[in-house]
């Protein structure tokens, strides 16, 4: 197999997929799937970004200051397919042994901007 760069570091990339064009550390950053999602971050108007939050599970992170909203495809911590969603929404209160309160399921975009917002001015 050739070898190639990453798009985002230019490190090697290592997927035995020919399609692949972003390392493995990019990918466990968020990077791609904050190029995928980056309309919607940008619609958020307040800082979000992906973050791997183990097991190869993914949630966009809201920081609230001590708090935190997690936004995620399902309650399995994946992203959806699009910014379509739909979308599952929780708040954390950052304590560790928080289990997270679930704020909205089944959101489309636009209910999910508008529920991140809200749950943001509280
Ligand atoms: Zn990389």
């Amino acid at each position: 197999m050739t070898k190639r760069p990453c798009r985002y570091c230019k490190s090697e990339v290592t997927s035995p997929r020919p399609e692949v064009d972003f390392c493995r550390d990019c990918f466990y950053e968020g990077r791609t799937l904050n190029e995928l999602f980056s309309q919607l971050i940008a619609d958020i108007q307040r800082p979000a970004y992906w973050m791997h939050t183990g097991g190869g599970c993914f949630a966009l992170e809201i920081p609230l200051g001590e708090h935190y909203m997690w936004a995620t495809a399902d309650q399995d911590a994946s992203a959806p397919d699009d910014e379509t969603g739909p979308w599952w929404l929780f708040r954390y209160d950052g304590s560790g042994d928080d289990e997270g309160k679930q704020l909205a399921a089944g959101l489309t975009r636009w209910e999910l901007l508008y529920e991140i917002d809200r749950e943001a001015r509280r």
